[in-house]
């Protein structure tokens, strides 16, 4: 017999989606309990390695891709979700993007509308812009490049606190500056009673007609990850909130395909092709803040297009984004001089 919960809302998933609305319908009086699939960490779980930190937070050890192989789909695990990896630049959804949802028929979500909610949101999280003597040496060079080129590169807005700039924000941070849903949303849901199971896989959605009436998730013991035990979570309502490609999973899985077309259908990805250059002087991607100035200047507010970023990478995700597989992996690529 699986353990029995009994709530009034269920959130699966806890990363940016599921901890927003965990906290604000605590705030609102209800019960909440969160199925997390992937694990509780803190800062000392964060050891700077890439070998560990792949299989430990990302699905797949980060080799999630698309089916043609042609595109890595990084999606992290664990309570806080992506944002424990991510890179901590905020940008709000450009119009084009809002207008384009809205022709989808998701209503009221015009910029004006959203504007006192992302106000909200960048106050929990501390959204600033990023200081001028933290920009690291890649985008300072980005900078220059970009000023010579007359493009008017803009610096990032982030969400960390004191960064000392150690350039491993896709590891873990191992300083708690990030100022991910494991440090904001999540601890004050928790502050209002919110539960969260971490180590807890949903699997089973329960309905009768159309009605969903409970999760069954297996939950892993931490000590031992060969054993789990069955959960069955009852509750008013269920929030799906796995990522923009396991939620679509979990509900096919489930057969809501039957029910609604679009289930799985209409991802977006955003690609990053990376433009490689050998400098004369050495850049060290491990100093400094990651990921600081853009150029919007290739972009357009009614279409989009191209937007164009310092980035770098440390070995292990510079080669998922070298081309081919197996032993042509290994062949020296070709690298012009700067
Ligand atoms: C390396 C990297 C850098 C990025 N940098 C930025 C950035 O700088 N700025 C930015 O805006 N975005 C960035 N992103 C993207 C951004 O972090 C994500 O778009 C965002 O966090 C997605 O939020 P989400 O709630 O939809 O999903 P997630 O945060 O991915 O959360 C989904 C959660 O659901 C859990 N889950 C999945 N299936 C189940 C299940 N069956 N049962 C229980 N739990 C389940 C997962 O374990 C996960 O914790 C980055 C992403 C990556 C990978």
């Amino acid at each position: 017999m699986p353990n029995e919960i009994e709530t009034d809302v269920c959130v699966i998933g806890s990363g940016a989606g599921g901890a927003v609305a965990a906290k604000e319908l605590a705030e609102g009086g209800l019960r909440v309990v969160i199925l997390e699939k992937g694990s509780r960490f803190t800062k000392y779980d964060f050891t700077q390695k890439e070998s560990e930190a792949f299989p430990q937070l990302y699905e797949d050890a980060g080799m999630r891709t698309t089916a043609d192989q042609s595109i890595i789909v990084l999606h992290a695990r664990g309570v806080g979700g992506t944002t424990l990896v991510n890179h901590n630049i905020c940008f709000r959804a450009p119009e084009f993007v809002l207008r384009d949802w809205q022709r989808g028929g998701v209503d009221h979500i015009s910029p004006q509308i959203m504007s006192p909610y992302y106000e909200k949101v960048e106050k929990e999280i501390s959204v600033t812009e990023i200081p001028p003597d933290e920009v690291n040496q890649n985008d300072q060079i980005f900078h220059r490049g970009a000023d010579r080129l007359g493009l008017l590169p803009k610096r990032f807005l982030h969400n960390r606190k004191d960064c000392i700039g150690c350039g491993f924000c896709y590891c873990g941070c191992s300083y708690d500056r990030k100022q991910n849903m494991a440090l904001t949303y999540l601890p004050r849901a928790e502050s209002l009673g919110v539960q969260i199971m971490a180590d807890t896989d949903a699997e089973k959605i329960e309905r009768k007609g159309n009605r969903v009436t409970a999760i069954v998730a297996r939950q892993k013991d931490p000590h031992d990850l060969t054993r789990d035990k069955k959960i069955r979570v009852q509750a008013k309502c269920f929030i799906v909130s796995c990522g923009g490609i396991s939620t679509p999973a979990l509900l096919l899985r489930n057969g809501f395909g039957r029910l609604n077309r679009n289930i799985g259908r209409h991802l977006t990805l955003h690609p990053i092709l990376a433009n490689i250059g050998v400098m004369p002087e050495p850049v060290n991607f491990y100093e400094g803040i990651p990921q600081c100035e853009y150029v919007d200047r290739l972009s357009s507010v009614d279409s989009g297009g191209f937007l164009l970023e310092g980035i770098g990478a440390h070995p292990v995700l510079t080669s998922l984004n070298l081309p081919s597989f197996g032993r042509p992996h290994l062949e020296p690529i070709l690298i012009s001089k700067v």
